[in-house]
């Protein structure tokens, strides 16, 4: 049997005893066919000693359980790390970073414990995904809207925490968290926000409480195991409408991303837009491989020549709207006024959807995500020859300019790495988090060790030139968080090292989530440097 690191077979075995007397024997998973269920099928390190395969899983099924796990667990300075329902692939999955971890699955706990359609919110368990939320809301027949990841299965808590994003007008999935119950790592627990106020009646209504804020310090973070959080829902808005604007000339995406961000800044549109372009999903075409393998490669006017003569737009996006059915067209033609001075831009108007919705519609919805309701559908978009992906997403201004550099930025990187750019996982820029675009880049996984040595040194050297031109990533798998950390260096890393300070303070024995974000707790820390 695989050991935590530097945990004795004596002690871990008695530490294994104690988790079966605290949660019952069938709850604690140490057979090597059981822990592989916890291995990121999106692994990098596929056929690789590197790979962090966990020890064990233990999976409680209540927060006096969580407190048992981790105060054994301190008692015996094992690592724990945390799952909701670990779907998290492309970032991690149900694996620990540090191998030899043992895995606290919390999918058991997945009661629904409120959900209120006066005020808009729910109060869920770790193991609630989307799919279940909406399942309750539609059998209640409540008027409530969920925001669901792209894939629905994960769930609530661990998307929010690790800061991910949806569609509609709840998209930043954190930004909706109001009051977190946080098992801390010496066992103890802590209710955020209103929540400390014994009987409050305003836990998942007003976020702040008293004092200095502190529910964010549980996301992206080692420091606490949620168990409980509320989360704003959107009330079932009345309509649903998209408008399409394309533009002819690649310098025109400077007017409409500044047209976007007016758009989205002022709350006209309230939900995730992407500026694409045709071009980004037509490398394998014969005209326009033969233009960029001449000699300089394609210029603008051939590419600008090309769409054109394909009576095609050289970018387009398409703007939702949520709310009443005539707030809505008077939204979209406002937008349309806004860009109207673009030459040759064209405006296609979509449907205006109305709800609740007639099941039957659902399937025309290209992402039914986009309007509240959970899928898989996602898992078509790498088709059946990928053996998956770890994202790399930085973060990068909402301009034109932008990302009309962060374009050439990566394209060369690519070129440099002899990868090809898309169009499997080029997803182009979305704007889930108010003020700056989301790139996401899908780096393949292989079952091939030495084409995995490889893209990992790519991603990390992808990583660094990013950094370079002031792009930082808002999330990223456990193989590349220290390399990221790496990159959040201003002031010799002040930021990294008051992490550590509180890291050691409220974890002293160094048991949750080791090397989390680049933050290891002192024991391991020079080893790690
Ligand atoms: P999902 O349930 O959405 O699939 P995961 O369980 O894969 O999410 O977790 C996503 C990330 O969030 C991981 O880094 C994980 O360590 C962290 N996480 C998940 N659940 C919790 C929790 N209850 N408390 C603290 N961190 C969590």
């Amino acid at each position: 049997m695989r050991l935590p690191p530097g945990v004795t077979s004596a002690d871990f075995s008695d530490a294994l005893q104690q988790f079966e007397a605290a949660i019952g024997k069938e709850w604690v998973f140490t057979s090597e066919q059981d822990v592989d269920l916890y291995r990121d099928s999106y692994s990098p390190f596929w056929h690789e000693d590197e790979e962090p395969v966990p020890s064990a899983a233990v999976a409680p099924d209540g927060v006096e359980q969580v407190q048992a796990i981790v105060r054994i667990a301190n008692r015996y300075k094992i690592p724990l790390w945390t799952i909701s329902t670990g779907k998290n692939l492309g970032y991690g999955g149900s694996a620990p970073l540090l191998g030899g971890s043992v895995v606290l699955d919390l999918k058991r706990m997945d009661r629904i414990l409120e959900v209120n359609d006066k005020n808009h919110y729910a109060l869920v368990e770790p193991g609630v995904s989307y799919f279940d939320l909406y399942r309750h809301i539609q059998d209640q027949g409540l008027k409530l809207w969920i925001d669901p990841a792209d894939p629905g299965w994960g769930s609530l808590i661990g998307n929010a925490v690790d800061r991910g994003g949806g569609r509609t007008p709840m998209r930043d999935h954190f930004d909706a968290v109001c009051g977190m119950e946080v098992v801390l790592p010496n066992g103890e627990l802590l209710r955020t926000g209103m929540g400390a106020l014994p009987n409050s009646k305003t836990w998942q209504q007003y976020k702040y409480g008293f004092g200095p804020y502190i529910t964010p310090a549980f996301s992206q973070s080692s420091l606490g195991i949620v168990t409980k959080m509320g989360i704003w829902l959107f009330p079932e808005p009345e309509a649903y409408l998209t408008g399409t604007v394309t533009v002819p000339k690649r310098d025109d995406l400077k007017p409409l991303v500044a047209g976007m961000a007016y758009l989205l800044n002022s709350n006209i549109v309230m939900g995730t837009t992407s500026v694409g372009s045709p071009l980004n999903f037509m490398r394998a075409d014969p005209q326009l491989a033969a233009m960029h393998a001449k000699p300089g490669g394609a210029t603008t006017e051939d590419l600008e020549g090309f769409l054109h003569s394909r009576n095609m737009g050289y970018w387009s996006v398409e703007l939702p709207f949520y709310g009443p059915a005539k707030v809505v067209q008077a939204q979209w033609e406002y937008a349309k006024k806004r860009f109207s001075s673009i030459d040759g831009v064209q405006f296609k108007d979509g449907k205006l959807h109305r709800f609740p919705i007639d099941p039957a519609e659902v399937p025309n919805f290209t992402n039914s995500v986009a309007v509240g309701i959970p899928s898989l559908g996602v898992f078509g978009v790498g088709g059946a020859r990928s053996n998956g992906h770890v994202w790399f997403s930085p973060v990068v201004p909402m301009t034109g300019e932008a990302v009309l550099e962060a374009q050439k930025v990566f394209t060369d990187a690519y070129n440099e790495f002899g990868m090809p750019t898309g169009p499997m996982f080029f997803l182009g820029p979305a704007s889930n988090y108010a003020r700056c675009f989301l790139i996401l880049f899908g780096f393949p996984i292989e079952h091939d060790v030495e084409k995995n040595r490889k893209n990992r040194e790519n991603f990390k050297k992808i990583v660094k030139v990013a950094a370079e031109h002031g792009w930082g990533e808002y999330r990223t798998h456990t193989a590349f968080m220290q390399t990221v950390s790496d990159t959040y260096s201003f002031n010799n890393h002040a930021l990294r090292r008051f992490h550590e300070t509180v890291k050691d303070a409220v974890d002293p024995n160094g048991i949750l989530s080791p090397g989390k974000c680049g933050i290891w707790p002192k024991s391991m820390r020079k080893a790690t440097a």
